[in-house]
C-alpha cells in the first residue's frame, strides 16, 4: 500500500511516503529560524510558510520515492488539534491532490499521530505518552483505534514548561533544547523546584506553578552576572523536576492499569535526560521514537492513516480542518 502523509498542524510542514510501514521518504521543512525571532510560533506565518513549502515538498517525495501522485492508494492528512490557518493549509491541499489523482483521502487526530510516532513494534495495550509542546497527557492505547484519556496537564504543557522557562531565563526558543544543553554542565540538586501533583494520586499534570518558582528564583539573584553564573545549575534543576513530574504519573498509570508497556513521543521525548532516566526505570519497558520522529513529522500521520484504513475503510469523507478536535 502506498501511502502519501501531509503534517502541517504547527510550525513544521511534514511530508512523507510510506510503502506499507517502509519509509521510502521523509521530509521535513522546520520553521523554527522564522518564528525565534518571536519567542513563539506566530500563526499566520506559520500558514503562509506551509502554502510555501508544502506543494514542493509533495513534488520532490514523489519524484524521490520514483512515484506518480495517481500510483498511491490513500493520503493521509491530520486535520486537528493544531492552528487553523497551519492545519487549513495541509487539509485543502490534501483535498485537491485527492480529488485530481481520485486517491481516497483520510483525516487524522494529530495525537493518535503521535501515538503511531512512539509504538514501533509494540501490541496494545501500552500506555502512551505525549508531551509536547502544545500537549501532556497519558493515553491507554487498549487496541489501535481505541484510546482512553487517562489523563493530561491542568494547565501548561511539559514542552511549554520548556519554552517558558528558557524565555525567563534569557534563551532561545524554543527552549528544551537550550535548557538541555546547559544543563548537562550543571547540578540537578543545586535548586530545589517542587514537583506539582506529584503526590495527588491523580495522573494530572501541572507546570505553571514549576515556571512560577523559576521567576521568583531569578528574581532572587542581585545581577544578571549572579543569573549567569547559575545558569547551568537552574537549568539542570528545573529540567529535573519536569522529569521527576513525568516519570512519577508514568509509575502512577502503569500502576492503577497494570499495563507494564509505555511509548512515549512529542518534542519533550527527545530530551535527553529523560530519554536515560526512562530507561534506568524498573517496572515498565519504554518505546522511545528516533529522535527526528520526536517532533511533529508526517510519517506519523502516514503510518496512523494507514492503520485506520486498513481498520475501518473511509469513515469520513470530507476531511475538515479541526483546531480543537477531541476526540482520537
Ligand atoms: P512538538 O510540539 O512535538 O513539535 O515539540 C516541540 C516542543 O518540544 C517545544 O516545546 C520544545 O521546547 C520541546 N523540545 C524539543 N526538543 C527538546 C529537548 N531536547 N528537551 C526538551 N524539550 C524539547
Ligand atoms: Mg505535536
Amino acid at each position: 500500500m502506498l501511502i502519501l502523509g501531509i503534517e502541517t498542524s504547527c510550525d513544521d510542514t511534514g511530508v512523507a511516503i510510506l510503502r506499507d510501514n517502509e519509509v521510502l521518504c521523509e521530509l521535513l521543512s522546520s520553521q523554527i529560524k522564522f518564528h525565534a525571532d518571536y519567542g513563539g510560533v506566530i500563526p499566520e506565518m506559520a500558514a503562509r510558510k506551509h502554502l510555501e513549502n508544502l506543494l514542493p515538498l509533495v513534488n520532490i517525495a514523489l519524484s524521490e520515492s520514483k512515484i506518480s501522485g495517481r500510483e498511491l492508494d490513500l493520503i493521509a492528512v491530520t486535520r486537528g488539534p493544531g492552528l487553523m490557518g497551519a492545519l487549513m493549509v495541509g487539509v485543502q491541499t490534501a483535498r485537491a491532490l485527492s480529488q485530481v489523482w481520485g486517491v481516497p483521502l483520510i483525516g487524522i487526530n494529530h495525537l493518535e499521530g503521535h501515538i503511531f510516532a512512539g509504538c514501533e513494534g509494540l501490541k496494545p495495550p501500552f500506555l502512551s505518552l505525549i508531551v509536547s509542546g502544545g500537549h501532556t497527557e497519558i493515553i491507554t492505547v487498549r487496541d489501535f483505534g481505541d484510546y482512553e484519556l487517562l489523563g493530561q496537564t491542568r494547565d501548561d504543557a511539559a514542552g511549554e514548561a520548556f519554552d517558558k522557562g528558557a524565555k525567563i531565563l534569557g534563551l532561545k526558543y524554543p527552549g528544551g533544547p537550550e535548557i538541555e544543553k546547559l544543563a548537562r554542565s550543571g547540578n540537578s540538586k543545586a535548586f530545589n523546584f517542587p514537583v506539582p501533583l506529584k503526590n495527588s494520586g491523580l495522573v494530572e499534570f501541572s507546570f505553571s506553578g514549576l515556571k512560577t518558582a523559576l521567576l521568583w528564583q531569578v528574581k532572587k539573584f542581585a545581577s544578571s552576572e549572579e543569573l549567569q553564573a547559575n545558569m547551568n545549575d537552574l537549568c539542570a534543576s528545573y529540567q529535573a523536576a519536569i522529569i521527576e513530574a513525568l516519570i512519577a504519573k508514568i509509575r502512577l498509570a502503569v500502576k492503577l492499569t497494570g499495563i507494564h508497556q509505555v511509548s512515549i513521543s512529542g518534542g519533550v521525548s527527545a530530551n535527553g535526560a529523560l530519554r536515560e532516566a526512562l530507561r534506568r526505570e524498573k517496572g515498565f519497558t519504554i518505546s522511545l521514537p528516533e529522535l527526528k520522529r520526536c517532533t511533529d513529522n508526517a510519517v506519523m500521520t502516514a503510518l496512523a492513516g494507514q492503520n485506520r484504513y486498513l481498520r475501518e475503510g473511509i469513515t469520513n469523507s470530507e476531511v475538515i480542518a479541526d483546531p480543537s478536535l477531541h476526540e482520537i
